[in-house]
């Protein structure tokens, strides 16, 4: 039987407030144990949560940026658990009155347009963060670090809309490149910045109905995502083969394994006995504040995207990957406006440039090749200097020193021979070496010219004009 996974994704985005959702604690990252804490994100008996308005205003642009319609009422609710990283032993989040509900994002899938919807956005507080197994004393303690505690996130629930883990794959990417684009998230799933968990359930091919779900969580990076979901779809096909049911539950992936490993039990709502928390009003959002927020969205990914299209006149399929982050759009823009052919440098972006990007795992901003250094490199190539072939070589190194191409070109003596003379010197040479084959060349064989190419190129080192050298051996084997 062939079966079609259905998977939904649950994102939770950290934001880039000074301050956290409820109290006036520093959010920064990385500092001392406990050294920003206060009785409000601690659940001090008789402390009173205030909401950052920041906060609200950073969720907003999420909604309107994600085309979902901001509730003008909309509640905080405790979210009732016991677990030790959670101070008050309730977290507060929103439950029946999101702030954003019914949006969408729009993804690409090996060239067809797809849309996930979004069933909500809502707001909440982080809680701690545990340590264990850090310390000498780890087989008798763990150690308990409340800075994240009410630092401000907001979950993304998408519907159950996503086939494939490619697609998801393909959706987080899209989600945090609006996140980076609005400057509201830094996106960086290994500091936990952008976290996701995933609903994931199979159904026979053309069934309606939904089969029983497991939650994956533990997954922290881009790769282990689509990993975990290949496993789990897999695990889940078995399951079924063999006769047996798939268990509602909450599993955790294994990455060192590979697997997903089950945990509990999945909660359903009502065992977190969600209720609205008495200490925090109502939020109440005006039209007018929407509208503000609204008018000051920067171009978006999909916006930007269209005007590459429009502007510099390349492929959708460029300027989907162009714009998939930022930094990586601005890269591009720069370049442009260095060297004005917009295909030659997006050629070169999503090829030699990406590709060593991606062997590296480094991010575009990371890049040891500048605009200024890689638009430099195609004036060369433009002009003769360099062939396109030595240039691949003088990218490499680009990338690998950092060094200006001309440094690099003229260190190595890479440039091209568009002297004649020393041309004429090589194909003079291959000729006299290969009387035989000229012959045949001559009698119609002309096959052979590319081996011709090839002996006076090796004879140049590579280094020949390549148009210069072609109608100047076939010139010469005209006899
Ligand atoms: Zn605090």
């Amino acid at each position: 039987m062939e079966y079609e996974p259905v998977i939904g994704l649950e994102v939770h985005a950290q934001l880039l407030t000074r301050s956290k959702i409820f109290c006036g604690c520093s959010t920064q990252f990385g500092e001392d144990p406990n050294s920003q804490t206060c009785p409000v994100c601690t659940g001090q008996p008789g402390s009173l949560p205030v909401v950052n308005r920041k906060v609200v205003e950073f969720a907003i642009k999420l909604g309107l940026a994600t085309s979902c319609r901001i509730a003008p009422f909309s509640l905080f609710a405790r979210k009732n658990y016991f677990y030790p990283d959670l101070p008050k032993g309730y977290q507060i989040s929103q439950y029946e009155h999101p702030l954003a509900e019914e949006g969408h994002i729009e993804i690409m899938n090996r060239g067809e347009k797809r849309r996930i919807e979004l069933i909500r956005i809502h707001m909440e507080e982080d809680a701690g963060k545990l340590k264990h197994g850090e310390t000498p004393d780890s087989a008798s303690f763990s150690y308990v670090d409340f800075n994240r505690t009410g630092v401000p996130l907001v979950e993304i629930v998408s519907g159950p809309d996503i086939r494939s883990p490619e697609e998801a794959g393909d959706y987080l990417r899209k989600l945090r490149a609006i996140l980076q684009y609005l400057e509201i998230c830094t996106g960086n799933m290994e500091e936990g910045s952008f976290r996701c968990d995933a609903n994931v359930s199979i159904r026979p091919r053309g069934q309606k109905e939904l089969g029983t779900r497991a939650e994956v969580k533990n997954m922290n990076s881009f790769r282990h995502v689509e990993k975990a979901l290949e496993y789990e779809i897999k695990r889940q096909i078995a399951v079924l083969e063999d006769g047996e049911k798939v268990v509602q539950e909450t599993r955790l992936w294994d990455a060192e394994r590979g697997i997903t490993v089950s945990m509990r039990g999945k909660e359903e709502a009502h065992d977190y006995r969600y209720f609205p928390d008495p200490d925090l009003v109502p939020l109440r959002i005006d039209e007018a504040w929407i509208e503000e927020i609204r008018k000051g969205l920067p171009e978006l990914p999909d916006e930007k995207k269209a005007r590459f299209v429009r502007e510099y006149g390349i492929p959708e399929y460029d300027a989907e990957i162009l714009t998939s982050s930022k930094a990586l759009a601005n890269y591009y823009e720069e370049c442009v406006r260095l060297f004005s052919e917009p295909k030659t440098i997006s050629n070169w972006i999503m090829g030699d440039l990406l590709r060593e990007l991606k062997r590296d795992e480094r991010e575009i901003d990371q890049c040891p090749v500048t605009p200024q250094h890689l638009t430099e490199m195609l004036s060369m190539i433009k002009e003769g200097t360099i062939s396109g072939k030595i240039a691949k070589d003088v990218f490499e190194e680009m990338y690998r020193t950092g060094e200006q191409p001309a440094r690099i070109v003229k260190v190595k003596g890479w440039t091209q021979i568009l002297d004649h003379s020393e041309i004429e010197k090589a194909i003079e040479k291959v000729v006299q070496a290969n009387p035989k084959l000229v012959e045949e060349y001559r009698q119609g064989k002309e096959k052979l010219f590319g081996f011709f190419v090839g002996e006076v190129m090796k004879e140049t080192r590579g280094k020949a004009n390549p148009k210069l050298l072609n109608e100047m051996l076939k010139e010469k084997l005209k006899g």
